[in-house]
């Protein structure tokens, strides 16, 4: 099947492409990687009337460290987020989670500002930028705003922005040196979107007992969401197989309205969140370093 015809523009300039977004009588929408967008054309399940190329907008892509939080212009490919020596340094659970992510080629044209935007459910990237509190820096004929990851994300392939804004950066902060890190996943083939996933981050005070935990399930419901009673669970206590379980199974509990598509069942869904929450909990363990100095 071929797209239903539509007008393009690449505009040069982020103003540009807000003036272009900026009409209500016009079904505008915006290209960045396409490896979302086209399959959605070609099936015709998106028939606007104006395609927004952002691929010739100087600027728009890189990587860099701010006050400790390392911000990716919206048009950062995966693949250049998967080669970047400061990503896998400073930010090694959004390397880990971005090899999970298709296929080269895919990772080599999608970019972190169309994962966001995309909000699919099962994404590795939204679930990172949960886990982490990362923000979106978005433009619009209104001005800039910064949206907290934990607003962004409203519901599967929706998001808070609104139809004339663009995202132009996303900022994640680092993790610690001393932080554990996991992000698990479960697909039917190497390179599909997976029925469930989990990142997790924790740290370790002096005495070796969890002192921050953070438990994000990915694919299970319509958002990635924290899985707070798995991770009060945890605070305070010291590391233990058989904790990690019974994290699983708060995990299992607080999943209400599981996703059921072809893939998997919500049984089965819901299963399959609290075996990798409990695996991504020993391995983020096994990654950390007890602070020194704190109690
Ligand atoms: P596009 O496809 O160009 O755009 C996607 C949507 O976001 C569109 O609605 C577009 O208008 C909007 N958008 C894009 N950029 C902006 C912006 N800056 N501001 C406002 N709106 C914007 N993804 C995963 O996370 N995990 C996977 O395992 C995975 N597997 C895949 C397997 C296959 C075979 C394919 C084809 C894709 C897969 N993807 C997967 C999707 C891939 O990661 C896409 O790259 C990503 O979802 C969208 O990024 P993009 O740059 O291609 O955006």
């Amino acid at each position: 099947m071929k797209p239903a015809p539509f007008d393009y523009a690449a505009p040069a300039s982020v103003g540009e492409a807000v003036a272009l977004l900026d009409d209500p009588d016009r079904d505008t929408i915006v290209l960045a990687g396409g490896q979302s967008l086209l399959p959605m054309l070609h099936m015709r399940l998106a028939r606007p009337e104006l395609v927004v190329d952002l691929g010739r907008i100087p600027g728009l892509a890189g990587i860099s460290e701010r006050d400790g939080t390392l911000v990716f212009g919206a048009m950062t490919t995966k693949g250049a987020i998967e080669r970047s020596a400061l990503v896998r340094r400073r930010q090694p659970l959004l390397h880990a989670a971005t090899q999970l992510v298709g296929h080269p080629q895919i990772r080599n044209r999608g970019t972190v500002g169309g994962s966001m935007a995309q909000a699919d459910p099962a994404a590795e990237y939204p679930a990172v930028a949960v886990a982490m509190d990362a923000w979106m820096r978005t433009q619009g004929p209104r001005g800039e705003r910064a949206i907290a990851a934990a607003d962004f994300f409203v519901m599967s392939l929706t998001t808070a922005l609104a139809p004339d804004e663009l995202l132009i950066e996303v900022g994640i902060p680092a993790l610690s040196e001393e932080a554990g890190w996991a992000f698990t996943e479960l697909s039917r083939r190497r390179g599909d979107y997976a029925m469930a996933g989990t990142a997790v981050t924790v740290r370790l005070d002096a005495d070796a007992r969890f002192s921050d935990v953070r438990i994000v399930v990915s694919g299970v419901g319509s958002v990635p969401t924290r899985m707070a009673p798995a991770e009060e669970m945890l605070r305070g206590e010291h590391p233990d197989a058989a904790l990690y379980h019974r994290a699983g199974d708060a995990v299992r509990d607080a999943i209400r309205d599981p996703l059921v598509d072809i893939h998997a069942s919500g049984d089965y869904r819901r299963h399959l969140a609290g075996v990798l929450a409990e695996r991504g909990i020993a391995d983020a363990v096994a990654r950390a370093t007890p602070q020194t100095g704190t109690s």
